[in-house]
């Protein structure tokens, strides 16, 4: 809608404004992958534009962004004029926009629109998503894929030959038969959400540029000038049309894509046969019902005449046929002002900013505030407070700051900066700190996360601490909702998570929202939390960075409280999947004084905890002298020079001996010159020393250690067995098959004797085998031999 008080003077104005406004935008977003506004944004500028040219039709010219599609080629690339025009889609945003296409369509094609009674001829459309990536244009002659192009300006495009053909799903040759001798096919590029989220973490961590959607990725990776790039991102294709064809095809669209289907062209899954306007907006409701479950993001869906005659007949007008609509969804990308950061404090007193927003409403519900994740990520957006952001709200994932609108930054823009306390409790605000070992030397880095050093005494993580203890999958105490945590924090009846063993029935009905039976409810889910598996009691407890398979592992593994709570990091790292910044978090948080009387009081309160009391025999299998080794992480020590020292010096002292004497150290093989100078240097250092002896002597005490090994096998199922592997194992690597065996608890030989208990052998096996026939052994092949595995619970 124009302004009432537009005249033509002003009307011309303004036109002349969206249009420079349009084509630098066009510009950013076709040409450059980096759009500084969202789509949203701009279709409301180019509709603002539209409107002021149907007004007033003399200001229509040619090169107008209402009559032209997206934006000149790079030149760069080389030049691909199209043969046949790749226009743009008209847009529908509301069902009415889509019921008056449907009449255009019966107008253009003279046929019975009906009435409000119905009696319309009704006129088939095939329907299909309207996937958010680019447009290319894929030339195959005799089958063989000669050409890839973008569709630029719709009538010169940019040559992308050689980036196309890393695009996996893209076949270099149709298959089958029966393709027309020139065909070109369109269809759209794209990354999956999945796709997406992998692409940015790796450019994450790699300190490189990172993408705000999906589109801009599948763009950006698409025009790349190193096509090595483009084959490294994960791009995929949709194919959605034809363009200049010499052969036959079949005479209605939804045909010719299940033709290019058979030829080995992906189309989409969701494509389908609708008959007349309600039958599409049906569709339309059901793709938006299943949008966000979707693997990839789409921006609508796009309604095409499906008689070809019929396409021919409607015909195209400035930038987009006549015979086809892209009926949007509501965006999920949307502008909006921030108006401040607060600071938020989570259950490990993690301190992370959230953006207060001017509301907005996106994709469908209003949102008032977004996360910024931590102050790495305000850094890199280079977010101000007062700065007109983008914020982006895709499925279920909480709403995010994607992006500042620089240009519209307001003079009065401040700074975010991290609060020096506590907003809740006032106490100091740390930055974490990362802990990285290699090459035998640890270094300290600064984390991106803060944190409020108050633990309980903070309302905020006290309360958190509350919620997360009697959640379903840690203690499990019903009845005990947020506000009433919320309550019991505020009036001062819960200051730990062992207060609540001491609750009392009169504390309870006094709160809101308590009655005489939820009080009693409330006390008899407590009571019957008392006996906890050790697991549980580890999640409840709060350990950053330990979920519930890391509490299952630990509780499974180390079997009781007493030893989780003693284990040294270097012990710990020895649990599948346990990094050393994760060992760091478990043992910091039961050195804390504060932690450790939480659980001291949990204990004295009742609390008893139902532990195995044992080591699990893979646990205490696992530490070998080689692998103790090789955790040292002494710089040019890996593996296999690990393992030739261990087999060399025998233990501990053995190896520090070694490391001491120069002549022995000296025609010791299997270590190069600087492993073995390193050796010296590592435990020339008395801290090194101390640390290695601490680790040892704490396997030894859990029972863990290597000299100790033949007591903990002899409760292992193949104990006292020697087993021989020979041959290819194609399945499981000779190493791993040799670990499994080993772990349950066999020996592993290399040659074949009357006290070896089984062969394996892959194919290839040779004299091993062949003695094993003629001593009359148990051999098994690498299928048998898996099976075996498998039903001592031991999966490849
Ligand atoms: P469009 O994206 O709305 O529609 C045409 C395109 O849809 C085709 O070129 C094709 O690539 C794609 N498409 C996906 N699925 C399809 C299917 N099944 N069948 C046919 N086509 C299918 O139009 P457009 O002219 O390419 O660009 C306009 C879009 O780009 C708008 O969404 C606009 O918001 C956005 N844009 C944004 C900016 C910005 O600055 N944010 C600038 C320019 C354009």
């Amino acid at each position: 809608m124009t302004d009432a008080a537009t005249t033509p003077q002003i009307a011309a104005e303004r036109v002349a404004q969206l249009r420079a406004e349009l084509d630098e935008h066009n510009y950013r977003y076709h040409v450059l992958d980096e759009p500084s506004i969202p789509d949203a944004e701009y279709d409301r500028l180019f509709h603002q534009l539209k409107a002021l040219e149907a007004e007033y039709p003399q200001l229509i010219t040619p090169d107008s962004p209402t009559q032209r599609v997206g934006s000149l080629a790079l030149s760069a690339f080389g030049e691909v004029k199209h043969e046949v025009p790749m226009l743009s889609l008209g847009n529908a945003f509301e069902e009415d926009d889509l019921r008056d296409f449907d009449r255009r369509v019966r107008e253009g094609l003279d046929l019975p629109v009906g009435d409000l009674f119905g009696g319309g001829a009704e006129v088939e459309y095939s329907c299909e998503p309207k996937l958010d990536g680019l447009a290319v244009s894929l030339l195959y002659e005799n089958g063989l894929l000669v050409r890839g192009a973008t569709r630029g300006d719709g009538s010169t495009g940019e040559d992308i030959s050689v980036n196309v053909r890393t695009i996996r799903n893209i076949p270099l040759k149709l298959h089958g038969s029966g393709w027309p001798s020139v065909l070109e096919v369109r269809g759209e590029v794209f990354m999956s959400r999945a796709g997406f989220a992998a692409l940015n973490a790796r450019q994450l961590e790699s300190g490189g540029k990172t993408f705000a959607n999906p589109r801009n990725a599948a763009a950006g990776s698409l025009r790349q000038l190193d096509s090595r790039i483009t084959a490294s991102r994960p791009l995929e294709l949709c194919a959605y049309g034809i363009g200049q064809v010499q052969g036959e095809l079949p005479d209605n669209h939804i045909g010719i894509l299940t033709a290019l289907k058979g030829w080995g062209l992906p189309i989409s899954r969701e494509l389908q046969l609708a008959k007349g306007a309600e039958e599409c907006l049906a569709y339309y409701r059901a793709i938006g019902a299943k949008r966000d479950a979707l693997p990839y993001e789409i921006d609508g869906v796009v309604f095409k005449v499906n008689n070809l005659a019929y396409q021919r007949e409607l015909g195209f007008r400035a930038r987009e046929p006549r015979w086809a609509i892209a009926h949007k969804f509501p965006a999920m990308e949307e502008l909006t002002e921030l108006l401040d950061v607060e600071f938020q404090v989570g259950r490990t007193g993690a301190v992370t900013p959230v953006a207060r927003l001017q509301p907005v409403r996106v994709a469908g519900v209003t949102v008032s505030n977004a996360t910024l994740h931590n102050m790495d990520e305000v850094m890199r957006l280079g977010v101000m407070i007062g700065d007109t952001v983008i914020i982006r709200r895709a499925g279920d994932v909480i709403p995010q700051v994607v992006q500042v609108v620089a240009e519209r930054r307001p003079a009065d823009a401040r700074p975010v900066h991290i609060p020096e306390s506590c907003p809740v409790c006032g106490s100091r605000v740390e930055r974490t700190q990362l802990i990285k070992r290699s090459k035998g030397k640890e270094s300290v880095s600064e984390g991106s996360i803060y944190r409020c050093v108050g633990r309980l005494a903070c309302a905020a993580q006290l309360k958190q601490a509350i919620i997360h203890y009697v959640s379903r999958r840690a203690m499990d105490i019903e009845g005990l909702g947020e506000k009433s945590v919320e309550q019991l924090v505020d009036e001062g009846l819960v200051r730990s998570p062992a207060d609540l063993y001491t609750l009392k029935f009169e504390q309870l009905v006094g709160l809101e929202g308590f009655a005489e039976l939820s009080a009693n409810n409330l006390l008899a889910a407590i009571a019957d939390s008392r006996q906890p598996s050790l697991a549980r009691f580890i999640y409840a407890l709060g350990i950053p960075d330990v979920g519930e398979e890391t509490a299952k592992l630990l509780a499974r593994a180390l079997g009781s409280l007493q030893r989780i709570q003693q284990a040294l990091p270097d012990v710990l790292t020895y649990l599948p999947d346990v990094g050393l910044e994760v060992a760091y978090e478990i043992r910091n948080f039961f050195d804390d004084a504060h932690n450790q009387q939480v659980i001291h009081d949990l204990l004295a309160r009742g609390l008893e905890l139902q532990e195995e009391g044992e080591l699990s025999p893979e646990f205490a299998a696992c530490a070998t002298l080689a692998g103790f080794i090789d955790k040292l992480n002494i710089s040019g020590i890996a593996a296999t020079g690990a393992k030739n020292l261990a087999e060399k010096a025998a233990s501990l002292d053995g190896v520090i001996a070694l490391s001491q004497d120069w002549l022995e150290l000296s025609v010791t093989k299997g270590l190069s010159e600087k492993a073995k100078q390193s050796l010296r240097e590592f435990f020339a250092v008395e801290a090194n020393i101390q640390r290695a002896r601490a680790i040892e002597a704490q396997l030894r005490e859990f029972g863990m250690h290597w000299q100790s090994e033949k007591r903990v096998v002899a409760g292992l199922p193949l104990a006292g067995q020697t087993w021989v592997l020979t041959g290819a194992l194609e399945v499981m690597s000779r190493d791993l098959a040799k670990d499994k065996l080993e772990s349950l608890g066999a020996k592993v030989a290399g040659s074949v004797s009357a006290k070896t208990t089984c062969v394996v052998a892959g194919p290839g096996a040779g004299s091993k085998l062949a003695k094993a026939s003629e001593l009359g052994l148990k051999v098994l092949d690498e299928e048998a031999f898996l099976a075996e595995l498998a039903a001592y619970g031991v999966v490849a």
